[in-house]
């Protein structure tokens, strides 16, 4: 007889084959790459909590529609697990929603629990509101709509949210930022969808609104600033993300100085972009490689390839070091993208090899990558791709971690305290800011 996964959990199983690894780290891997899924009972507990406002990406594995009725805008926006029987701690995680997930959040004896195959794994806390959350501008926007908090520390702001990176030929293979936001006007009617450019108005009110939280376990770490490339002129104005970009610096730092860090995420900028980035207020400039091996990156990002190119973007992010120091340029890897079939790698050592070069290049020149473990969205030219091993993002973390402890190097800046072993982390893309301690 074999044993069943119903007996013996995967982060057991895991644990055994990688001894050291938490278990932490091992359930968030696993419920980032299979998603979760939800009980009524357990969206009934979920009323009245900071639910799902984020919205740049779907991120999660089945469509809006595939979810149930209002599952998609009522699912808490990210969750925390703990305790359980491996006596986990406090972990925090993004919901990706898969209605076909073999985990499920319930109500089991008047708690909230995550159970794989019906066997519980771990407890769950969703997050409550910050006292911002409800309050309405004149036109009816929710001031969440403008800025939702991430993990209770991320100010998460889209200024742009479609990306002009267009069709086959330059949309990021994974990426689906321009099918979502026609889904989300769907799902939600124009009405409560924000605009796809963001009042800046509206954003410095929501963001001085963020200041005054009274509990410190909601307080506004950093302000992370993102959106679609931009090639042709917004709305008639600006043709670049810097020029785009730079007046909403400019007005958070009238506003609210410059206590909190602002992270950028942008395409790939000149040098004389990111100086004035710097010069204006921005703590770190991310200019986001996605894949390290260059093939893998022309196919999965050809926008990318075509208005930027490879070798041009690395230098940049090597450059960009000088102007906004080491852990102020830290772009995100799709991580698991590596073994994306057809093209990609077709086994899980070729793929960490590949992940771990990267990492040894550019952090031996001052670039700390950051990992986002992929989520196979709907809308993407990727959709329906079966999910990564668990251990290549196992792997891929443990590679992360070490070459960052090799170089010496600092938390990538903006996203919170890492490093620390789990329950110290509040960035629930990855578990590699959960290694160590
Ligand atoms: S550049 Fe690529 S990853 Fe970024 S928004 Fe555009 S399509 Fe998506």
């Amino acid at each position: 007889m074999t044993t069943t996964a119903a007996t013996n959990p995967t982060v057991e199983r895991y644990a055994k084959l990688y001894p050291g690894v938490p278990y932490e780290v091992i359930l968030k891997e696993d419920l980032l790459r299979l998603g979760l899924r939800f009980t009524p009972a357990a969206m009934e507990a979920a009323v009245g909590c900071r639910t799902q406002a984020y919205y740049l990406f779907s991120y999660n594995i089945s469509g809006h529609g595939d979810l149930g009725e209002g599952v998609s805008t009522a699912a808490p926006e990210d969750i925390t697990f703990h305790g359980g029987p491996y006596g986990m701690k406090r972990t925090w995680v993004r919901v990706v929603l898969n209605r076909d997930s073999p985990y499920v959040v319930d109500v089991v004896d008047g708690a909230l629990t995550i159970l794989e195959h019906g066997v519980p794994v771990a407890g769950v806390a969703y997050p409550s509101k910050p006292a911002y959350y409800g309050r309405t501008f004149a036109d009816g926007i929710r001031y969440e709509q403008v800025i939702p908090l991430l993990y209770n520390s991320y100010a998460f702001i889209t200024t742009f949210r479609a990306c002009h990176y267009w069709g086959d030929k330059e949309e990021c293979r994974f990426c689906d930022i321009n099918y979502n936001l026609r889904e989300l006007r769907k799902v939600t009617g124009d009405h409560v969808t924000p605009d796809a450019i963001k009042d800046v108005g509206k954003l410095v009110e929501v963001l001085a609104a963020m200041t005054e939280e009274p509990d410190p376990a909601k307080r506004m770490l950093t302000i992370i600033m993102t959106g679609g490339s931009i090639i042709r002129p917004v709305r008639g104005g600006p043709d670049n993300a810097t020029d785009f970009n730079l007046p909403y610096i400019e007005a958070i730092r009238t506003r609210i100085g410059r206590r909190v860090p602002i992270v950028m995420i942008t395409e790939s900028q000149p040098m004389e972009n990111i100086r004035r980035f710097r010069d204006a207020g921005v703590t770190s400039h991310n200019a986001n490689l996605e894949v390290w091996d260059k093939r893998l990156f022309q196919i999965f990002a050809p926008g990318k390839e075509k208005y930027i190119g490879y070798d041009l973007w690395v230098r940049r992010l090597v450059e960009a070091v000088d102007i906004m120091g080491e852990g102020g340029v830290s772009p995100n890897m799709v991580s698991g993208v590596e073994m994306a079939q057809p093209w990609g790698f077709g086994t899980v050592k070729e793929a960490v090899a590949s992940a771990r070069e990267g990492f040894e290049y550019l952090m031996s020149h001052g670039v700390i990558p950051h990992l986002d473990t992929w989520c196979v969205e709907p809308g993407t030219a990727l959709a329906g791709h079966p999910p990564i091993p668990l251990d290549f993002l196992i792997q891929a973390d443990l590679a992360w971690y070490e070459t960052w402890r090799k170089y010496k190097l600092p938390p990538f800046a903006g996203y919170g305290p890492m490093g620390g072993g789990p329950g110290v982390a509040v960035y629930g893309n990855t578990g590699s800011v959960d290694l160590g301690g």
